[in-house]
């Protein structure tokens, strides 16, 4: 029977690091990868530019963290973000920081970062095996002690080792691998799995409006969240409308508190600013300056014509309560005042969120405090550890979640061991 020191289930970031990591300090390493090849899910992030980390200082990246924060530090602190771009220069791969301290590959291919990655991983000298999907898990006296693999044809191999790093990602865009396998593993040894639901996901709305809206892609308004009518959060940016409802990266920040708030079937809502660079008086003064300009015969129409992108003139003035082809001779105070407010809050009810086909991350997972934050070894048993979005762990958008998947990654890949954990003679290896 094959020995290895560790064997690593699943090639993204997070199982890429960690077995990378374990090779280069000189353990035999095993990294089984489902999929006919390692990082589908890297390979395609950032619209398959990869927004591998961002740059920002600790203080401000943990803000972007959303869940177990705390339990992320010691991660953080093994593999920062500046530690992620001082390894990927050093393996070869130049970066570019752009926007909001988002960094990038500077070839912009997130395929060169998954390529890259690999190809430290197997210079360290772990053996990378594709179709090959870790199905379970055997252990002895509360450690792990061996591994069943499965291959494409049924075929299936257990394979000896002391210990075991489960990186099998969420559950979202299930076709690059990530089918929450880790989930059942880790539950089959006695883990809690907390709540799995998307993050980061698009949301439906039913209104009467988004037919009209479909494709429209708006910058620079404000969106907030409304729960029960009382605002949770509030987010700057991009928007833009399709015909179940809404996405871009405003609403993908927001979409973590609408899940849980539409899961707890409360009235879930969004009111967009869309016009936040001007307050009400502003508006009123600028609506003011546009109407001498325009025609005698000229419509309420013709003036939000001045305001706002052709496919929101409808919706705004339906919302409003003002036929949009009222004349503007009978467009008086008190229809100025009711237009003003519905350009700094127009409310869309959110409906539903989409499925973990369309998530970019998966919140939930395997339970944190179950799992040492020094070690990421479970509290359970001996030898297996956890890396990755499989954690109960997820952020914002802007390059935190590859950080997390890379961070725990090599925490997990350095197998320290945790204070009293029942420590075994390792196996012999075997290369
Ligand atoms: C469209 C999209 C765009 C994204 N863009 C960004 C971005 O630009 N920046 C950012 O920070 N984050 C981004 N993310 C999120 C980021 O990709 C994930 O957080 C990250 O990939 C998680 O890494 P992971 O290694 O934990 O899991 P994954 O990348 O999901 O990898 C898990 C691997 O485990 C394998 N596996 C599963 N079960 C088994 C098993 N039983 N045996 C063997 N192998 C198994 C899978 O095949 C898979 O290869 C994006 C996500 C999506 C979906």
């Amino acid at each position: 029977m094959r020995t290895f020191d560790v064997v690593v289930t699943g090639g993204g970031p997070a199982g890429l690091m960690a077995a990378g990591t374990a090779a280069s300090a000189g353990r035999n390493v095993l990294l089984a990868e489902k999929m006919e090849k390692p990082a589908r899910k890297l390979r395609i992030t950032g619209k398959g530019r990869c927004n591998l980390t961002n740059a920002r200082d600790t203080a401000r990246f943990l803000e972007k963290i959303r869940t177990n924060r705390e339990f992320a530090r010691a991660a953080l602190r093994a593999f920062s973000n500046r530690d992620a771009m001082d390894f990927f220069e050093r393996i070869g791969l130049p970066l570019s920081v752009e926007r909001g301290d988002r960094v990038f590959p500077a070839s912009g291919k997130a395929w060169d970062v998954a390529e890259a990655l690999v190809r430290w991983v197997r210079k360290s000298g772990a053996e990378i095996r594709c179709d090959t999907r870790v199905r379970e898990i055997g252990t002895l006296h509360g450690r792990i002690a061996s591994v069943i693999l499965e291959y494409p044809n049924g075929r299936t191999q257990t394979v000896r080792t002391s210990n075991l790093i489960i990186a099998t990602g969420g559950l979202s865009y299930p076709a690059t691998g990530s089918t929450g396998d880790g989930y059942d593993l880790a539950h089959a040894l006695g883990h809690r799995i907390e709540g799995i639901r998307p993050a980061l996901v698009p949301l439906e709305t039913e209104s009467e409006y988004v037919r009209a809206l479909k494709g429209l892609h708006l910058r620079n308004v404000n969106v907030t969240l409304l729960i029960d009518g009382h605002p949770v959060g509030s987010e700057f940016g991009e928007m833009e409308f399709y015909e179940y409802g809404l996405s871009g990266p405003v609403i993908l920040r927001l979409s973590r508190e609408a899940v849980d708030a539409l899961i707890e079937e409360r009235k879930t809502e969004v009111s967009i600013d869309l016009k936040p660079a001007l307050s009400m008086e502003k508006l009123t003064a600028r609506i003011e300056r546009e109407r001498p300009g325009l025609p005698a015969k000229a419509t309420v129409a013709d003036l939000l014509r001045k305001l706002l992108p052709q496919p929101l003139i409808r919706p705004v003035s339906r919302q409003a309560g003002i036929a949009p082809d009222c004349p503007l001779s009978r467009f008086g105070y008190r229809e100025t005042e009711r237009l003003i407010r519905t350009l700094k809050d127009f409310r869309l009810p959110v409906t539903d969120y989409r499925p973990f086909t369309e998530a970019i991350v998966t919140a939930g997972g395997v339970d944190v405090s179950e799992i040492d934050p020094e070690t990421l070894e479970s509290k359970k048993i001996g030898g297996l550890y956890f890396a990755g979005e499989v954690l109960d762990l997820d952020a914002d958008t802007g390059g935190y979640n590859l950080q997390l998947a890379l961070s725990t990654g090599r925490l997990a890949g350095l197998l320290k061991k945790s204070p009293g954990a029942p420590d075994f003679p390792e196996p012999s290896s075997a290369r």
